[in-house]
């Protein structure tokens, strides 16, 4: 760390990787025991992308991050693919299949 504090109460949003006050973060524990293999501190987001998920349909939203999640999937990794499947979603019609 580049002891920009050092605070624990800071917690890192998983989408965008702003380091937030935990009690502005909106913690993100949805898809329960799917996460305990990862560590504690992924499952946060900053208000503005929890507002932007918000937005997803949850049961969409679950299904594709089950789909991306992958054993060995690095944090960085798993958002990188978040994020395009997002921007995806937002770009094109979902076809129903
Ligand atoms: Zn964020």
């Amino acid at each position: 760390m580049l002891g920009s504090g050092g605070d624990e109460s800071t917690v890192v949003c998983i989408a965008c990787g702003e380091s937030v006050p935990r009690t502005e973060a909106r913690e993100y524990d949805k898809t329960g025991n799917r996460w305990e293999r990862h560590d504690k501190d992924f499952e946060h987001f900053c208000k503005d992308c929890f507002r932007e998920l918000s937005h997803q349909p949850r049961s969409g939203l679950e299904s594709m991050l089950a789909d991306i999640e992958d054993d060995g999937l690095s944090e960085t990794e798993f958002i990188r693919r978040y994020l395009d499947r997002v921007d995806d979603d937002n770009a094109v019609e979902e076809p129903d299949s």
